[in-house]
């Protein structure tokens, strides 16, 4: 491959922290969490104390990292970054979280892959502001109790309802992230674009941001592809011209679907006869993770109205039959 995935994932990871807003007030979009949250650091502000334990929850790519940093920065407190799936044993949590300062914000990406062990030592850690250190094995173990200074962690989570009860209990404020209309993401593509310093007209905007899945991450990723198009076969400007060709390049298609949004769609109708199909037997057709299918592509075809959830499985809706241009069996049509 003449493009390392790695590399590439590196230098993107370089771009969005350049394209992240840094404060409340930046933050397009999710009027409705920003303002809840504004209300909750405000408050934990006037009283002088750490706010409220937070989770956000929403699909990849809609802003929960930006927020938890966000959060930081509102509260003018340094922030530690881990995630789920680096907190393996207990004792990575402990370690993490005998070495918080006061009032620093503890940012857990993905927390719904922690270890159950973890998941226990944090309820306590949240509640008490304690973690039992437990010295020695077997019946001689003792648990000797820490005392934390307080803390807030900011918790991420594509699947909420993966996390367990006890454990969602702990969070004073849940905020749920939804896709972005138009009109944000046009406001998101048009800072990013003077960040960039790319040139940009609002038609090569609009046509983006209609085509990003609802998706900041997506929609910058789109921008700086079309620019990539413009600069190598255009004017170098970032017009409508310019993101047709790049998104038909790219494979987003005109409602703004990408290639794995139209295998699933494509599997549903002409492998499964419409469905309902079980997830996993979805995501071998497509020969992906489940786990990405039901998070990634599966909330933006449902909420699109091209698939429907049924007790029986993913059932493929009639707007998917029309999108791939076929014909539904006659039962799915009357
Ligand atoms: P998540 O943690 O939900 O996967 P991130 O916070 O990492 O998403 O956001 C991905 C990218 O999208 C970042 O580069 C960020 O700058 C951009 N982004 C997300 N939400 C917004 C927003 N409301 N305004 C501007 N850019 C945003």
């Amino acid at each position: 491959r003449i493009v390392d995935a790695g590399a590439d994932s590196d230098d993107e990871r370089v771009v969005e922290a350049a394209l992240r807003p840094k404060r409340l007030s930046e933050f397009p979009g999710q009027t409705r969490v920003r303002d809840q949250l504004s209300l909750v650091l405000e408050a934990a502000r006037r009283r002088g104390s750490v706010p409220d334990h937070i989770l956000l929850s929403g699909p990849p790519g809609l802003g929960k990292t930006t927020l938890a940093l966000i959060v930081a920065a509102e509260l003018e407190r340094p922030i530690r970054i881990t995630s789920g799936p680096a907190i393996q044993h207990a004792g990575d949590l402990a370690a993490v979280l005998s070495s918080l300062d006061e009032g620093e914000v503890l940012f857990l990406d993905e927390i719904h892959r922690m270890s159950r062990s973890a998941e226990e030592m944090l309820y306590l850690a949240m509640e008490d502001f304690r973690v039992d250190v437990i010295v020695g094995k077997g019946p001689g173990a003792t648990a000797i109790p820490l005392e934390l200074p307080p803390f807030t962690v900011v918790g991420a989570t594509t699947r909420s309802g993966l996390l367990p009860a006890p454990l969602r209990d702990r969070f004073g404020f849940t905020g749920h992230l939804d896709y972005y209309d138009a009109s944000d993401l046009t406001t998101i593509l048009r800072r990013s674009a003077g960040l960039l310093g790319v040139d940009a007209d609002e038609s090569g905007i609009s046509e983006i941001a209609g085509r990003s899945r609802g998706t900041p991450r997506i929609a910058n990723r789109l921008l700086r592809r079309v620019r990539d198009w413009a600069q190598v076969h255009g004017s170098g400007h970032v017009d409508l011209e310019a993101a047709h060709q790049a998104l038909r390049l790219f494979d987003v298609d005109d409602a703004g679907l990408d290639r794995l949004d139209r295998a699933v769609l494509d599997a549903l109708c002409r492998r499964f006869g419409g469905g309902p199909v079980g997830l996993s037997t979805l995501a071998i057709a497509v020969g992906e993770e489940s786990d990405t299918v039901e998070t990634v592509a599966e909330p933006y075809l449902v909420r699109e109205g091209f698939m429907v959830r049924t007790p029986r499985g993913r059932a493929a809706a009639p707007k998917a039959w029309a999108h791939l241009g076929l014909t539904p069996p006659r039962d799915l049509a009357t």
